[in-house]
């Protein structure tokens, strides 16, 4: 068991903390799990990011949809 700084708020941590307990940095285990770690990381960083891109995708699409059907809308109510 080692004590670092956190890569987040340089609050000094322990190795074997799971995330840092004054900001939640979840870097702590990175010098220990090594790969794993990183994977993990890359892993949270990416769904969040693809949660992201999905989100903006539906609220495109919705818009989309009720622009096209307020489009109809008006064409009925005008033929
Ligand atoms: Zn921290």
């Amino acid at each position: 068991m080692a004590l670092i700084p956190c890569a987040a708020c340089g609050h000094t941590i322990s190795t074997e903390a799971p995330s840092c307990p004054s900001c939640g940095h979840p870097g702590a285990t990175m010098s220990k799990g090594g790969r794993e770690g990183m994977a993990r990381i890359a892993g949270t960083v990416a769904g969040s990011y693809i949660s992201a891109q999905m989100l903006a995708s539906i609220i495109v699409g919705s818009v989309a949809i009720v622009s096209f059907a307020a489009i109809m809308i008006a064409v009925i109510l005008k033929g």
